[in-house]
C-alpha cells in the first residue's frame, strides 16, 4: 500500500525533515579527531527534543540511539559506542525525527580531517547520485528509473552499490512502501506519482557490493572492509520536479566554515 501525501501532510514532512538537516549539521559542528560516536548521539537528542520534535530512530524496531553513526567500512545502522573518532575517517549520520506524527529521515558521510583522496571521490559520487536519482523521481517515471541513475553514475566511477538495503517511503511510519533501490533498470518498477514521499539513499562501497551484519545484529559493513559512503534524502515526487524535503545547506554552511 503507497500512501500518497497531502500539500500539508508534506509540509509537516518538510519540517520534520528540516530538522534532521539541522540536527545533522549540529552534528557536523561536534566531529572532530577524540570526539566519541555516542557524544554526537546525545548532541542529536538533546537538539531534536529541544526542537520539540522526538528522535526518529530510539526504539524503532529495538534500535538503541538517536543516531546510525557509522564510520569507515561500515555502511548504515551503526550503533553509537565509544568509538573515538580519528583523523581520516568518514563518518556516516543517517538521523531520524517525528514531528507532528511524520517522520524525517535523512543522512550525511562527513570527512574527518585529511581524508585519502580516493575517499573522498566515493563520497562525492554517492551525493551526486542521490542528486541524479533526485532528477528522475517525477511524477510519470518509474522507480527503475531512479536506481538505474544511481547505480549508472557510481559504477562508472568504479565503485559499487550495496543491494541487500534500499530506500523506502516515509510518512506516519519511518519506512513505508515502496521500496527504492539504488540499481534498477530504467522504465521499470513502481509507478511514481505526485505526492508520493521516498527517501532516496545511495550506500555506495569502493570495493565489492557485499555486505555482513556485524555481531551487535545492528552494523551492516563491507565485507572486504573498505570504505562505504552514504548520503540520503526525503524528497516528495510531484509533476516536473521533485522537492527536496530535507536538506544538506546546513550541514554545508557548517563545513564551509569549520
Ligand atoms: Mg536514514
Ligand atoms: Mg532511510
Amino acid at each position: 500500500m503507497i500512501y500518497l501525501k497531502t500539500p500539508e501532510e508534506i509540509a509537516t514532512l518538510k519540517r520534520a525533515n528540516q530538522l534532521v538537516g539541522k540536527t545533522l549539521a549540529e552534528v557536523g559542528k561536534a566531529i572532530r579527531p577524540g570526539v566519541k560516536t555516542i557524544e554526537l548521539d546525545r548532541i542529536a537528542e538533546d537538539f531534536i527534543r529541544s526542537n520539540g520534535a522526538v528522535p526518529g530512530f530510539l526504539g524503532y524496531g529495538g534500535f538503541p540511539n538517536t543516531l546510525c553513526i557509522s564510520v569507515n567500512e561500515n555502511v548504515v545502522h551503526g550503533i553509537p559506542s565509544d568509538y573515538e573518532i580519528k583523523e581520516g575517517d568518514i563518518v556516516s549520520v543517517d538521523c531520524g525525527t517525528i514531528v507532528d506524527g511524520f517522520y524525517g529521515d535523512s543522512a550525511f558521510t562527513f570527512c574527518v580531517g585529511e581524508v585519502d583522496e580516493k575517499v573522498k571521490k566515493l563520497l562525492r559520487t554517492t551525493r551526486e547520485a542521490l542528486y541524479k536519482g533526485i532528477e528522475q523521481a517525477v511524477d510519470g517515471n518509474r522507480i527503475g528509473d531512479i536506481g538505474h541513475a544511481v547505480q549508472r553514475h557510481c559504477e562508472a566511477a568504479g565503485f559499487s552499490v550495496v543491494r541487500d538495503l534500499v530506500g523506502h517511503g516515509v510518512g506516519r511510519d519511518m519506512h513505508e512502501a515502496p521500496e527504492v533501490p539504488n540499481f534498477g533498470k530504467r522504465g521499470q518498477g513502481v509507478l511514481l506519482k505526485e505526492g508520493m514521499v521516498i527517501a532516496i539513499e545511495p550506500m555506495i562501497n569502493m570495493g565489492n557490493r557485499a555486505v555482513v551484519f556485524e555481531k551487535d545484529g545492528w552494523t551492516v559493513r563491507t565485507i572486504d572492509r573498505k570504505p562505504s559512503a552514504h548520503f540520503e534524502h526525503t524528497i516528495a515526487v510531484h509533476a516536473g520536479k521533485a522537492e527536496i524535503l530535507s536538506s544538506f545547506d546546513f550541514v554545508d554552511e557548517v563545513l564551509k566554515n569549520k
